[in-house]
């Protein structure tokens, strides 16, 4: 096991790392930048190193100033969390070059997952479901229409290197194909530097399904279920939910062992996981993840394993702590993100929290890195903490999310609290009847009220 594990991160998932290394023994490394000399990682943590100014490209995003600080405490491992560098190919190269351990899975699938052809052609060579479309790059108008016509319209033209939903275009019909094609392609070269483009069948109504899995590197691997995490704002997670309120056990186990036994083949190693959209009882493979999720809370919940604790073990060569078998799914539980955001019209809320009360009691878990007095700095993502909410159904668990986002005080910023409120209200929530589109709606029905 690794005596010293740094931390390259900041906020809750630097806390939610740093509690897996405090129970396991290993002392623990925070970085921060000059804005965060005041967090609570930076507290926790063992010993910490300042490795930049605010900027993330100057401190989190910053290598050279994160293996010098590996160096300079003696750290032996360095586990990313999300965002950030978690899925930088070329970071896990240089720190297996110096010997120290990257948690998290090899240089080469962190690559073969980030283009998104090349992770398409892998998950169909896996023998996992994808969407009918292009093979591989789209280069000009006549090719599109092939493609279309094959998959039937809508399509959706997407960037080979898209993230975060942008460069993507919609074609209802063969005269929309040419101007989509060339929107998606100067957006994807404005977003990423890379104007490749690809093509899908358009889903209408979808739902986003995920399967967590984890693998050893050595050819065993399991999958824990899905989340659904199907409302979302701008392509943004905002609610997640395990398990999925449209799935039966048995297409849980189904589309779960795809997965795990894609994963086998692969020779995975660590968590990831499996993006899907789910529409009319298909599922269909968008990206991998090869990372830990923000959402990682929820399988946590309902099975009972740490997945950081998973990570750190594989890592350091223990392999997994559980089989297949061991794997059992109990109960429900909910996930709400709590950024510092104006409910409404989501604009950042940085500031000083002057009042802080998280909610507890059974079945209730808050994952913040923030306290009373602590000021959110404007630099980086909203998100200040997760509200996890477990119970024995999904009734249960939504009237305990109610409960404990009457309890949750958060004063002197603004967050979106109460909009965790209003979609609790909602009988669609209720009905958890609700498709990628829907919190769209809400939302744009809300403001033209
Ligand atoms: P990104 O890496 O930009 O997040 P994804 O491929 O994961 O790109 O897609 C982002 C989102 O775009 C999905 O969660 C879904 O809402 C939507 N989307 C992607 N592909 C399709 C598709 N074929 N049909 C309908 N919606 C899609």
């Amino acid at each position: 096991m690794f005596s010293k594990v740094l931390i390259a991160n900041r906020g809750e998932i630097a806390l939610r790392v740093l509690r897996a290394c405090k129970e396991l023994g290993i002392q623990t490394v925070a970085v921060h930048s000059t804005a965060d000399q005041d967090a609570m990682h930076v507290r926790l943590a063992d010993e910490s190193v300042c490795i930049g100014p605010p900027p993330s490209r100057d401190s989190y995003l910053n290598i050279h100033q994160i293996v010098a600080a590996c160096e300079i405490t003696g750290a032996d491992a360095v586990h990313p969390g999300y965002g950030f560098l978690s899925e930088n190919a070329k970071f896990a190269d240089i720190l297996e070059a110096h010997g120290i351990t990257f948690i998290g899975p090899t240089a080469d699938h962190i690559r073969i997952m980030g283009d998104k052809i090349t992770a398409k052609k892998t998950a169909v060579a896996l023998g996992i479901p994808c969407v009918p479309g292009s093979d591989g790059e789209v280069h000009d108008v006549e090719q599109a229409l092939e493609v279309a016509k094959e998959t039937g319209y809508p399509v959706l033209i997407k960037a080979t290197a898209g993230g975060g939903g942008r460069g993507m275009k919609v074609a209802h019909n063969p005269g929309e194909l040419s101007e989509a094609l060339s929107t998606a392609r100067s957006e994807a070269l404005a977003n990423f530097g890379n104007d490749a483009v690809y093509m899908e069948k358009y889903l209408g109504q979808p739902r986003h399904i995920e399967i967590q899995v984890l693998g050893d590197g050595e050819g065993n691997a399991v999958h824990l279920g899905e989340r659904d995490c199907s409302l979302q704002r701008r392509h943004q997670k905002v609610w997640e939910e395990a398990n999925s309120p449209s799935l039966n056990e048995n297409q849980r186990m189904e589309i779960g062992e795809i997965c795990a036994v894609a994963m086998r083949k692969l020779k995975y190693r660590g968590a990831g996981t499996i993006e899907f959209l789910y529409e009319n009882g298909e599922f269909y493979f968008i990206e991998m993840n090869t990372r830990l999720q923000v959402e990682h809370t929820i399988t946590e919940a309902i099975t009972g394993i740490d997945l950081v604790n998973e990570q750190i073990r594989i890592a350091s060569g223990a392999g997994l702590s559980v089989s297949q078998e061991d794997i059992r799914f109990h109960g429900h539980a909910i996930e709400c993100r709590i950024n510092a955001e104006d409910p409404s019209t989501f604009v950042p809320s940085p500031g000083t929290i002057t009042h802080y009360h998280p909610p507890g009691g059974l079945g209730v878990r808050v994952d913040s890195g923030v306290y009373q007095g602590y000021k959110i700095p404007p630099y980086y993502d909203s998100l200040i903490g997760k509200l996890i909410v477990h119970g024995r159904t999904r009734v249960e668990c939504m009237m305990r999310l109610r409960r404990a986002l009457d309890e949750f005080v958060v004063d002197g910023i603004k967050t979106t609290i109460p909009l965790f409120r209003d979609l609790l209200a909602n009988p669609d929530i209720a009905n958890g009847d609700y498709d990628i589109h829907w919190l769209e709606k809400f939302l744009a029905d809300k403001a033209g009220k």
